[in-house]
């Protein structure tokens, strides 16, 4: 098999081209922007494959996309591409809706364009595989707030251990910022372009991930470089906010099982298991690091770091995942507890400070501004 990539130049997206091509034989085409989320860094154990290609191109780009279609003859698509972040929506939403909404628009358009001249059996067997986020259920209801938690509406499900609501295949999408407003409207087109044009498309929604190359302005990342420069470690409110983190490979294994396997129609939750509160994260972080990077600890630990700031606007307060249907159907469950893979994430960061200096300094755009 033949994937075309969006967006693997991104934190995500180089995970899933390295766990295809590392772990299966099909080859990868990553299409990517490069935008300043896009590194071609984190391909660097990959991108020598006979069975890798780069495009740098966007999804906002109809010519160009019909070039790649044309020139790869990709069988399948993995949609990653996108602005993924929160704060940056926020500050201006233009990027979110033109690549989001836009540029989903475009390449469902290219792909089905590609797909109707294709033979059987390659044309049955094709798939447009649409990753998008929890994000698009808005907020559940929060363990501080008792009178809450019965208050929740159709198509939830309950967590066996805590009775609270859980979000599945089925919750009513209601976002809550610019950048999940823009992912639900990627998903309804999505399953339109399935329902009226019988593309063969697949969606999943997947819980907050974390793990290596994440780029430094999401919060793990962010809090491990800030505590190794001792600067604050920002806390927005009062870091009560819950979120259910799930390691990226995990995620990408996730994402090649979908791709395989899943049925075509569905939608896919996927999630770790791991509600945490980002208070409870940012602790987690500074005692492994405690334990790790002891030499550069200020007094009293990295914990004494943490500052609490405004929050941000509309910011939701939990999300958690029923991820039940891919575990029952797929057969597929996360393999690191968020223990294990934290650990494994702050080492990866202790080990490859050339990477995140190189990102830090800008270093890493001179591919993209075509200075490299
Ligand atoms: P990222 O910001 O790290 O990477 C996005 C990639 O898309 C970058 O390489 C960027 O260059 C590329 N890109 C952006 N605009 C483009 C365009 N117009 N044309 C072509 N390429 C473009 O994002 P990520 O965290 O890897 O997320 C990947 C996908 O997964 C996104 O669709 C996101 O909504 C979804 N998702 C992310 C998370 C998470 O926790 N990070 C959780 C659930 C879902």
């Amino acid at each position: 098999m033949k994937v075309l990539v969006t967006g693997g130049a991104g934190f995500i997206g180089s995970a899933v081209v390295c766990h295809i091509i590392n772990n299966t034989t099909d080859s990868v085409v990553n299409l990517d922007k490069l935008t300043y989320a896009g590194n071609l860094e984190n391909l660097t154990s990959v991108r020598n494959s006979p069975r890798y290609a780069f495009e740098q191109v966007d999804i906002c780009n109809r010519a160009e996309l019909d070039r790649v279609f044309s020139q790869h003859q990709p069988d399948a698509i993995m949609h990653l591409a996108a602005e993924s972040h929160v704060d940056r929506s926020i500050d201006g939403p233009a990027a979110f809706i033109e690549t989001n909404i836009v540029g989903t628009y475009t390449l469902l358009e290219a792909a089905r364009n590609y797909w109707q001249q294709l033979e059987e059996p390659r044309k049955a067997a094709f798939r447009f595989h649409h990753i998008s986020t929890d994000e698009v259920y808005g907020d559940l209801p929060h363990p501080d707030d008792v009178a809450n938690t019965e208050s929740v509406g159709a198509g939830h499900a309950r967590d066996i251990d805590t009775e609270l609501p859980l979000f599945t295949e089925t919750t009513a999408y209601a976002p809550s910022s610019p950048y999940s407003a823009s992912k639900a409207s990627s998903d309804h087109l999505v399953r339109v372009w399935r329902r009226t044009y019988g593309l063969p498309t697949i969606i999943t929604n997947c819980s907050n991930n974390y793990g290596p190359y994440h780029f430094p302005e999401k919060l793990i990342p962010h809090v491990i470089l800030n505590a190794l420069h001792g600067k604050p470690l920002p806390i927005y409110g009062r870091g009560d906010q819950i979120r259910d983190w799930l390691y990226v490979e995990d995620h990408a294994r996730a994402l090649y099982r979908v791709i395989t396997e899943g049925e075509v129609g569905e939608t896919y939750n996927i999630g770790g298991h791991n509600e945490k509160r980002n208070i409870e994260v940012v602790q987690a972080i500074c005692t492994i690091l405690d334990d790790l990077a002891a030499d550069r600890a200020p007094d009293g630990g990295y914990e004494t770091l943490i500052s609490y700031v405004k929050d941000r606007p509309g910011h939701d307060r939990r999300y958690a995942i029923d991820a039940s249907k891919i575990g029952d159907e797929l057969g597929w469950q996360p393999e690191e507890t968020f223990e294990t893979g934290l650990r494994k994430t702050v080492e990866w960061y202790l080990n490859n400070e050339q990477w995140w200096q190189r990102v830090l300094n800008g270093d890493y755009q001179l591919v993209r501004l075509g200075k490299k």
